[in-house]
């Protein structure tokens, strides 16, 4: 089959590679019918993330058709259409029974490398590394899925790929993100980044009752498409975003901040972020900026919330402000697992059509072209999505 195989920072291939097969009782082998870059799969892209190997196939937002199943798979059928989450969650160990789906135990055959990094490990992902569990991702004709027991929701007819694709990741990532700011009514929200992720948490804290969202990026494309769902934006080139959200806000600062960002270091090369790196773990130079700067204007008491990934030690956080401000500091991968019912429910009713965000569609055998003009946010990019 073919499929999007990493080979080094800044350099994809449609490869061809053996097929999937069903190793485990519970997996199913999926035929993926649309499939989306991720601004995750950018910081693999940028070479951020030490643990990838040449070859290893990329893509952790997919969704197809079921054509084989494990002997104790019982829920789907050949055929079915499914969403899969790109988190993989076993349904039965202390997380997944607490609905924290993207913190199972027992899906990361690699758990003892992720607790070198972060104390503990998450739960594996698809295509995101041997960190976190070596899966072969979903950018790709067909892709093995673990649990699939577990993971893949079918979509009930009457609605498009379009519609449904974005349930895997961004959609609930936005929304969890939202919804983790505990917003009460009269609430302004304000979301670093106008990204997929940024424009799904812009209109979920709409969906959940803010009064104001104010949305901040740099693209004008990006700020307009955040407009456009009602939000009043900032140009971070443009002004002090510190200053103007006190402005704005009666100099009390936004209720909560959302940090959808991450670690953008795109358009440095690699020994110059890794340079960074080595000074934030020397406690010296070095920081996020979005974060930071959600950190520090986040009203007192508030809710600063963090769907944007971060790697290992670069952050250097402004804990003081956390301190003295009483902040509650709300992160994490997306329990996807949690949201893909009512989230669905959302787009069946109509309250949200997720394709607003598309601008790209590209045969998978594009896909190299897909990630330069994504990451570059060439041509007014903001979502890619591939068709196998
Ligand atoms: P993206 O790269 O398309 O968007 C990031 C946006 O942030 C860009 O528009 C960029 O211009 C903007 N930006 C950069 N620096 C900024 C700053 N200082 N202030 C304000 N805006 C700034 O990526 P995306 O697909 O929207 O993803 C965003 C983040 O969410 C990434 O870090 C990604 O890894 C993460 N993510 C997390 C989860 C999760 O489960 N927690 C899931 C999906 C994606
Ligand atoms: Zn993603």
């Amino acid at each position: 089959m073919k499929a999007v195989c990493w080979h080094g920072a800044n350099d994809v291939r449609v490869d061809t590679v053996p097929d999937p097969q069903i190793l485990n009782p519970r997996d199913a082998i999926i035929k993926i019918t649309l499939t989306a870059i991720c601004g995750s799969d950018l910081h693999l892209y940028d070479g951020y993330i030490p643990t990838m190997e040449s070859g290893d196939i990329l893509g952790h937002e997919f969704m197809g058709e079921v054509v084989e199943l494990g002997s104790e798979v019982r829920n789907l059928k050949v055929g079915d259409r499914v969403v899969v989450p790109f988190t993989i969650s076993c349904g039965n160990c202390f997380f997944c029974q607490r609905d924290l789906w993207s913190l199972c135990d027992n899906t990361n055959p690699n758990a003892w490398m992720a607790e070198k990094f972060y104390g503990h490990s998450p739960s594996g992902l698809f295509g995101y590394s041997h960190l976190l569990g070596g899966y072969a991702g979903g950018q790709a004709q067909y892709v093995r899925v673990p649990f699939a027991d577990v993971g893949p929701l079918k979509i009930p007819d009457g609605l498009t790929d379009e519609q449904v694709l974005f349930l895997t990741d961004i959609f609930p990532t936005g929304y969890m993100a939202a919804e983790n700011c505990k917003i009460q009514p009269g609430d302004t929200v304000a979301v670093w980044g106008c990204g997929p992720v940024g424009q799904f948490t812009i209109r979920s804290a709409f969906l959940l009752g803010a009064e104001r969202v104010i949305a901040i990026d740099r693209f004008p494309e990006r700020l307009a498409l955040a407009k456009a769902a009602n939000a009043e934006v900032l140009n971070y080139e443009e002004v002090d975003v510190g200053d103007a959200l006190k402005e704005m806000t009666g100099g009390r600062g936004p209720d909560a901040c959302v940090d959808a960002v991450g670690m953008e270091a795109h358009g440095t090369d690699f020994m110059a972020f890794y340079d960074k790196v080595k000074q934030a773990v020397r406690m010296e130079t070095g920081r996020p900026t979005a974060l930071r700067e959600a950190i520090v204007a986040c009203r007192k008491g508030g809710i600063v919330s963090v769907p944007g990934v971060y790697g290992g030690f670069v952050d250097k956080v402004p804990l003081g402000s956390i301190v003295n401000k009483a902040l509650t500091l709300t992160s994490g991968q997306t329990h996807v697992h949690r949201y893909l019912r009512p989230l669905l429910e959302h787009i069946q009713n109509g309250d949200i059509d997720p394709t607003f965000i598309i601008t790209h569609r590209l045969p998978l055998s594009e896909a190299p072209k897909g990630y330069e003009i994504f990451k570059h946010k060439k041509d007014n990019c903001i979502k890619v999505v591939l068709e196998p």
